[in-house]
């Protein structure tokens, strides 16, 4: 075994591999970006290195330095994770002439599995079954179409240095076939650099199913297969192992076609074979075509890990360091049910898009395994994946391994950034997807049920408005009603609805929360807030953001009211009171001309003074108030003539 390696790699994949290192007894080397200096793991790990700036091309990318700063700590091998470098030849032929170690397959593997279309034809050469299609070197546009006509549609344009779901395309109708063709084209010249593609039969209601292989340069092992039907845009998003539904004939089946793939390149180390599956009349082991393989160690490997109790980092290192597979192939076992969620800093009514961020608060409940390479305050930086970790449960069913994740889903809380977990959350609970009813097409379906805000009950809203106005603290109240108005209001921010709530303090144990005409009681006991009887969720508030977790962890913005009185300002005609109050004073009268900034009103509430200004130039039609009104939040106050520019 290796005494000493270094991880190229950062974030989650950084941080497993130094974990099953560390058990191994093998000394650890972190390289790092300037943005990740005071990453996880870098903190793991027991040596660490600064090899540039930000952007993986000058980082995580740059090969040589990467070796450069191996052979100085004296290791004797590098360990690429996933992505960056992970399935680049010519950094492992760098790697091998720098007399240090690869930790997976040779060059030569991953050439030769690289490009789809040569991949195929290495298949099926082999005789494992193939994607019906066209993989040919004729790039011609007539001839493609030719070649979709004779295939039949729907067909799907790939390229054929594809990855992550990029330069691909759907088409289902002959006259959108240029077009497709153009825009996958486009996308995989900007993406890879090769604008080759190839055509294959699209597959209806297709299941992607795929096979872990493992091999030592003779033998080859599989570990059974993973579902990873569960897509959004041809990427992955919940992982499951077994597959659903699975025979012990198509297992049979499809392990002995991912052995035969493996064995055909003389694999050595970790990979995947992954399987395109046509489930439209349930699993048949003659309807399984191989897609791709992808020659590296997969983000989903903690489903395999969990159902086989196997280290899939320590089989790495041990193939990598000569020694010979841990076990054959009948002494592999599977055990139960296990699931992985992929928890990402996105905005998902957006879009998925995303997002960036400060972790102010992380935490994750007992019971499922979680694979993170982020800690509390840590930053979800722009420049790579905005994973925040990988939720991992299982159990001896499916169904108690799906009630351990949506669990474990619910109780996770992260606060500092929009995230997924609640749409993952609505996954866990979808019907289809809990009879096993899944393939690629399930996502997009049901996305708007999926994506649907899920409204905060009233009570969530009440412990968010409470907190807001700083009165959750033991005795808040006291001090409230003793020095400060009976009632106090508060503005929140909700996914971009505005709540407005009347706090009314009842005494020190209690106070009435009034939301949109509905009053929702809250207690203050020796035990903690209860909200309509139910206990205050857990919370997490950073500046004037709140997050509760109550399975849904709906963040709320305090809106300040001195902000909005001048952002509001934004070049409307209106001039609206930001915030229940009394007018304390109006300086204007209809007809006169105002600059912007002017004052025009005076509105007193929350026991301070808000100048209400023009937003712009313009001439006053309307004064809706006077001095002396008590006006509701949004109450017009003085309306502009209509902007004649
Ligand atoms: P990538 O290299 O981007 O991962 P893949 O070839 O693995 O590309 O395909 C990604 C996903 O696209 C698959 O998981 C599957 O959902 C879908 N897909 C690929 N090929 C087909 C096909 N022939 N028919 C239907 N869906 C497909
Ligand atoms: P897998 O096939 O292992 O499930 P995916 O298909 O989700 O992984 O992604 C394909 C590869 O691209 C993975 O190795 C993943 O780590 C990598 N990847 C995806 N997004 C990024 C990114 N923003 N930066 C670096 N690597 C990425
Ligand atoms: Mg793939």
């Amino acid at each position: 075994m290796f005494d000493k390696i270094l991880i190229a790699n950062r974030g989650e994949i950084a941080c497993r591999i130094i974990e099953t290192a560390r058990s191994l007894g093998v000394a650890t080397v972190a390289v790092y970006s300037e943005a990740d200096a005071r990453a996880k793991h870098v903190a793991l790990a027991d040596e660490a290195v600064l090899i540039g700036p930000p952007q993986p091309a000058e980082s995580y990318l740059k090969g040589e330095r990467l070796i450069e700063v191996a052979l100085e700590a004296g290791a004797q091998a590098i360990h690429p994770g996933y992505g960056f470098l992970s399935e680049n030849p010519d950094f492992v032929e760098a790697v091998e002439a720098a007399g240090l170690t690869f930790i997976g397959p040779s060059a030569s593997a991953i050439r030769a599995m690289g490009l789809k279309d040569a991949a195929k034809k290495l298949m099926e050469a082999a005789g494992v079954p193939v994607v019906p299609g066209y993989h040919g070197d004729n790039q011609d546009p007539e001839h493609l179409a030719g070649a979709a006509e004779a295939i039949g549609y729907p067909v799907l344009i790939k390229a054929v240095a594809g990855g992550g779901g990029k330069g691909m395309r759907k088409v289902v109708a002959p006259q959108e076939f240029a077009a497709a063709l153009d825009a996958a084209r486009g996308e995989a010249r900007t993406a890879f650099g090769n604008d080759a593609v190839l055509i294959e039969k699209y597959v209806e209601k297709p299941r992607h199913i795929e096979v872990q292989i493992f091999g030592d340069g003779g033998e080859a092992v599989h570990l059974y297969e993973r579902d990873c039907s569960l897509q959004r845009r041809h990427q992955k998003v919940i992982e499951e192992a077994p597959a659903p539904g699975m025979t012990e004939e198509m297992r049979a089946a499809m392990g002995e076609a991912a052995v035969r793939a493996a064995r055909a390149i003389g694999y050595k180390g970790a990979g995947t074979i992954e399987f395109i599956v046509d489930a439209s009349d349930g699993l048949r082991a003659d309807r399984f075509w191989f897609m791709e393989m992808n020659t590296r160690l997969q983000v989903e490997h903690p489903v395999t890990e969990a159902v086989t109790g196997i280290d899939l980092v320590e089989w790495q290192l041990r193939v990598a360091a000569g020694e010979p597979l841990p076990m054959t192939q009948d002494e592999i076992p599977l055990k139960g049910h296990a699931f992985e969620a992929r928890l990402y800093a996105e905005d998902v009514p957006k879009g998925f898009l995303p997002a960036t961020g400060t972790l102010s608060h992380l935490i994750f409940p007992d019971g499922a395994r979680i694979d993170s390479g982020v800690r509390a305050g840590d930053t979800i930086s722009p420049f790579y994946d905005p994973m925040i970790a990988k939720v991992i449960t299982h159990g001896p069913t499916r169904e108690i391994a799906l009630a351990r994740m949506t669990r474990a889903l619910e109780q996770s809380e992260v606060a500092g950034s929009v995230t997924n977990l609640a749409f993952l959350a609505a996954l866990t609970r979808h019907q289809g997807f809990a009879a096993g009813d899944v393939d690629t097409g399930l996502i997009e379906r049901d996305l708007d049920q999926l994506v649907a805000g899920v409204v905060p009950a009233p009570r969530i809203v009440a412990q968010a408005a409470l907190a807001a106005a700083g009165l959750l603290q033991p005795g808040a109240l006291s001090g409230f009603t003793l020095w400060a108005p009976l009632a106090r209001s508060v503005t929140l921010a909700h996914e971009g609805e505005e709540i407005t709530a009347v706090i009314r303090a009842r005494g020190p144990e209690g106070a009435v929360i009034e939301i949109d005409g509905a009053e929702i009681g809250a207690d203050c006991e020796a035990s903690g807030w209860r909200f309509e009887g139910v206990k205050a969720v857990p919370m997490a508030r950073a500046g004037a953001r709140i997050t509760l977790f109550s399975g849904v962890a709906p963040v709320f913005d305090l809106i300040d009211p001195l902000d909005r009185a001048g952002a509001d300002a934004g070049g409307g005609n209106l001039i609206e009171a930001p915030m229940p109050g009394l007018v304390k004073a109006v300086f204007v009268s209809t007809g006169e001309a105002v600059a912007e900034g002017q004052r025009l009103a005076i509105l007193e509430a929350m026991k301070m003074e808000h100048t209400l200004v023009a937003a712009r130039d313009g001439v006053v039609a309307e004064v809706l108030a006077a001095a002396g009104d008590q006006v509701e939040a949004g109450a017009a106050l003085v309306r502009l003539e209509e902007d004649e520019a």
